[in-house]
């Protein structure tokens, strides 16, 4: 029988496929790695694999042990996941821009949920940075994998992601993007295709507009999971070629197009990254290959980005959707 005994075994291999309408009048092939494949539905699958099995191995993990974990929701869920299977108990922590539908499904792996403010700066005793280190020290056999200091975050990524990717595009990337949060992403990946390639493919960071990564003050923006106000250990500050600033406006524009124009229906982060990836590619050449990782799926954010009065209440859409040219004649 064909059977999988765990779906940890899911984890990784994901994907490539070609944008073929997004890039129309580009001249190098741009592919996604289409990273919701992963069980969890996110790119934080596989660290959180990683990060437990190590904490495990070195006795930092126990049974019936505690994971603490301040995460915007898909890390979380990768630890949930495999916490489910384990039997661990889940306490995480998300700031309060965090979609409502994220913890909505961290809680149904089983996990709780503690929500803290955004606005507020990282060492406030609110912020969630603060109160997951708090609940950690206080709760008895709680272990904190810190997916922003952890090195099995980019770790996983340089075992895994960067593999997959050389071997899908059987060396031929030149070019690969992508968003960065904790930089365990960039980083672990980008070394490894660095490495393989002995430093010919090049690696472009996508940021949003204010955060630290592309020269940012760290000042607010929307798009979800990508972007920081302090620099975390697990960003090689390296390994970047370039970061190219994306606005929130330019993100979701793309999001939605990739949903309606490629069928991928993604997170903003997602749509970020795509507007970054064709900036590369419109002074790319035609042999050129760019490979775009494309974190999360997008039914997370259904009463946001892909919400018609969400994204006006922003300004963000600019011109009337067809439904509402629809709904107006109606
Ligand atoms: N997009 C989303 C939706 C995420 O949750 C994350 C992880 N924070 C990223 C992008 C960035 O990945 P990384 O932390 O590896 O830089």
């Amino acid at each position: 029988m064909r059977v999988h005994d765990s779906l940890t075994e899911l984890m990784g291999n994901t994907p490539l496929v070609r944008l073929r309408k997004v890039t129309e009048g580009l001249a190098p092939q741009v592919l996604a790695k289409v990273e919701y494949f992963n069980p969890g539905g996110s790119v934080k699958d596989r660290i959180a694999l990683r990060m437990i099995e190590a904490a495990e191995a070195s006795g930092q993990l126990r049974p019936g042990g505690t994971i603490v974990e301040p995460t915007s929701g898909n890390t979380g869920v990768g630890l949930a996941i495999v916490a489910a299977e384990r039997g661990y108990r889940c306490v995480f922590v998300c700031p309060d821009k965090v979609a409502q539908d994220k913890i909505d499904v961290l809680r149904a792996y089983g996990a709780e949920v503690v929500v803290c403010p955004t606005a507020v700066p990282p060492d406030h005793p609110d912020s969630y940075y603060s109160v997951s280190d708090r609940l950690a020290a206080e709760i008895p056999g709680a272990w904190k994998p810190d997916q922003y200091s952890n090195p099995n975050n980019p770790r996983s990524h340089y075992e895994t992601t960067g593999p997959e990717i050389w071997e899908q595009t059987e060396g031929r990337i030149t070019h690969f993007v992508a968003g960065i949060g904790t930089g365990g992403t960039i980083s672990g990946t980008g070394r490894y295709l660095k490495e393989v390639s002995g430093g010919r493919v090049k690696v472009i960071g996508a940021d949003p507009e204010g955060s630290v990564y592309s020269g940012g003050t760290g000042r607010p923006y929307l798009v979800e999971g990508v972007g920081e106000d302090i620099w975390p250990a697990t960003y090689d500050r390296d390994i970047c070629d370039e970061v190219i600033a994306i606005s929130d406006r330019e993100s979701f524009t793309m999001t939605r197009r990739l949903a309606r124009e490629e069928a991928l229906l993604v997170g903003g982060s997602c749509g970020m990254a795509v507007v970054a990836a064709l900036r590369v590619a419109e002074r790319a050449g035609p042999d050129d290959v760019i490979v775009v990782l494309l974190p999360d799926g997008g039914r997370g954010y259904l009463s946001k980005i892909f919400n018609d009065d969400w994204m006006a209440s922003y300004g963000f859409l600019s011109a009337p959707t067809e439904e509402a040219k629809v709904r107006e004649v109606l």
